[in-house]
């Protein structure tokens, strides 16, 4: 099974798959935080895509295609979960043929429908661990000692895309590029929106039965 989560920034795709991956066994895969890594290690990739992320940008498909198909071989057999991508039809139409040429396809698109206030409340708050990436919110999710990771101890920070001169641009490139997915995974009979507000828990179980109907 190869399930598609999308939605804009800050709908809880990240939280969601974290949960989604583990209940269904499916290789969990997040082109933003394999971005993050190649940023991290200065990769001449990671150096590359820094301009584009930073100013809250898409990286060039190009880019994503090719950092995301070593990912891709390992989630064929046992089943995916795309976490971010893909981001606009170009991306969408390069997955399924990849996917098509390992005779396999995109069993279902869930999109996270959340509200533009409770968006920007959330990718305001949102803070991360410097280490692992573990996710919190200083107000919704906080961390049980102030400024550290519950998992690892390291110090949280704030993603730099997060700060609020950046949010609004990519509030704005999720409307060009990424909200036309609707309509292509709509077309294809793979769409299902799910409400992305209230209790992670309660998001949770609406995306699994909607899964589990399909
Ligand atoms: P995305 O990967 O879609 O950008 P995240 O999963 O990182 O979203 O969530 C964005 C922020 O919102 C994080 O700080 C997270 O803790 C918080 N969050 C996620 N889901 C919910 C929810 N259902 N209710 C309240 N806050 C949430
Ligand atoms: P969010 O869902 O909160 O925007 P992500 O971690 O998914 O965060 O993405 C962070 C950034 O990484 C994006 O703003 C974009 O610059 C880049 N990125 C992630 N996935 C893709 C993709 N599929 N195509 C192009 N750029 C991407
Ligand atoms: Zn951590």
């Amino acid at each position: 099974m190869n399930i598609v989560l999308f939605g804009p920034p800050g709908a809880g795709k990240g939280t969601q798959s974290a949960l989604l991956s583990k209940h269904y066994n499916l290789h969990h895969v997040s082109t933003g935080d394999l971005l993050r890594n190649a940023m991290k290690a200065n990769t001449s990739l990671g150096i590359e895509a820094k301009k584009f992320v930073d100013k809250g940008a898409l990286v060039p498909d190009s880019v994503v295609t090719g950092l995301i198909k070593e990912e891709l071989q390992k989630g064929i057999g046992v089943g995916m979960l795309l976490d971010g991508f893909p981001r606009n039809p170009s991306q969408a139409q390069a997955l399924d043929e990849l996917l098509n040429a390992e005779g396999k396809n995109v069993d279902q698109a869930i999109f996270l429908e959340v509200d533009k206030s409770e968006l920007l409340n959330r990718l305001t708050g949102r803070r991360v661990c410097s280490s692992c990436g573990a996710t919190y919110h200083v107000k919704l999710k906080p961390t049980k000692t102030e400024g550290r990771c519950d998992l690892c101890g390291e110090k949280v920070v704030q993603r730099p895309d997060d700060q609020e001169s950046v949010i609004s641009n990519r509030l704005e490139v999720y409307d060009q590029s990424t909200s036309p997915l609707k309509e292509y995974f709509s077309k294809q009979g793979k769409f299902v929106a799910v409400k992305g507000s209230g209790d992670p828990k309660d998001v949770f179980r609406a995306i699994c039965s909607a899964v589990d109907s399909r």
